[in-house]
This record gives C-alpha cells, sequence and structure tokens, in this order.
C-alpha cells in the first residue's frame, strides 16, 4: 500500500530539504577539507559520486545556488542542495582575519594585531610591531 498520495505536499517538501541537509552534514564531513573557497562568496563543493569532479555553488544574499542536476531540478520549490548544504557548513567555519591598530606608549611605535575569527570567536594569532615596510610585507602575506 502507498501513502504518497495522502501526504500533504508541505510535509513532502519538508523531508527532501531534511534529506538534502543530512547529505550535505555527511558531504561536509567526509569531504569539507576538499571544499575549496575560489571567491568570499563562492566555493568549489566536491561531488560525492564522481572523484575529481566539484560543483561550483554561489553563495548570495537572496539564497544559495548550485550547478548540480538536483539543485537545478529543484530550485523553484526547494533552493537548496546536499552541495548548498556542506557550502553554508564550510562557510560558517571559515577563519577570517582581521588586522587592529594598537598604540603602544612603551616602543617607538604601534603594534598591529592580528585576530582570528571562527565560529564567533575570536583570538589573537599575532603581533607585530611597526618599524618599516617589511612588516607591511609579511603581513600581506599572512593575510592572502
Ligand atoms: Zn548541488
Amino acid at each position: 500500500m502507498t501513502t504518497t498520495g495522502s501526504i500533504p505536499e508541505q510535509d513532502q517538501k519538508s523531508e527532501a530539504v531534511t534529506q538534502r541537509i543530512r547529505r550535505g552534514l555527511k558531504l561536509w564531513e567526509e569531504f569539507g577539507d576538499q571544499i575549496e573557497w575560489v571567491a568570499e562568496d563562492r566555493c568549489k563543493v566536491p561531488s560525492c559520486r564522481r572523484a575529481g569532479r566539484h560543483y561550483l555553488v554561489i553563495l548570495g544574499p537572496d539564497g544559495e545556488r548550485c550547478g548540480c542536476p538536483d539543485y537545478q531540478r529543484n530550485r523553484e520549490k526547494l533552493a537548496l542542495c546536499k552541495h548548498t548544504t556542506a557550502a553554508l557548513i564550510s562557510w560558517s567555519k571559515r577563519s577570517t582575519y582581521r588586522v587592529e591598530k594598537r598604540h603602544n606608549s612603551l616602543l617607538p611605535g604601534d603594534e598591529w594585531l592580528l585576530i582570528e575569527h571562527r565560529a564567533g570567536h575570536e583570538e589573537l594569532v599575532g603581533a607585530y610591531l611597526w618599524i618599516g615596510q617589511a612588516y607591511l610585507d609579511k603581513w600581506t602575506l599572512e593575510g592572502s
């Protein structure tokens, strides 16, 4: 006996969304270290089925997009797939860095602090005294 016909559309949608979130979590657990961020808002997420293949996921203010067949097929109805889910997990765990200038009254110059922000936490990961161009070059390398 099939009950598919009696399941309200909202329940089907909810099940479809849950399934993609579960698969996205599994994808992130298995291949999260292979997600490659190519710009602030986009990354390459590996395909589970075909080794070496990936899909481009773009995070936008009005939602996420993915180039995979599942997303293309269901974008109107679900607007997500396992790749967008994995990308959002990866994005939330990415480290971002900022530089803060602090005047140090004991030292001849300003002190520059490198602060890492990750998953809601901030940590001081570097501090340099500004004395010349050499330090600026070092910062540029570390920030890239
Ligand atoms: Zn996808």
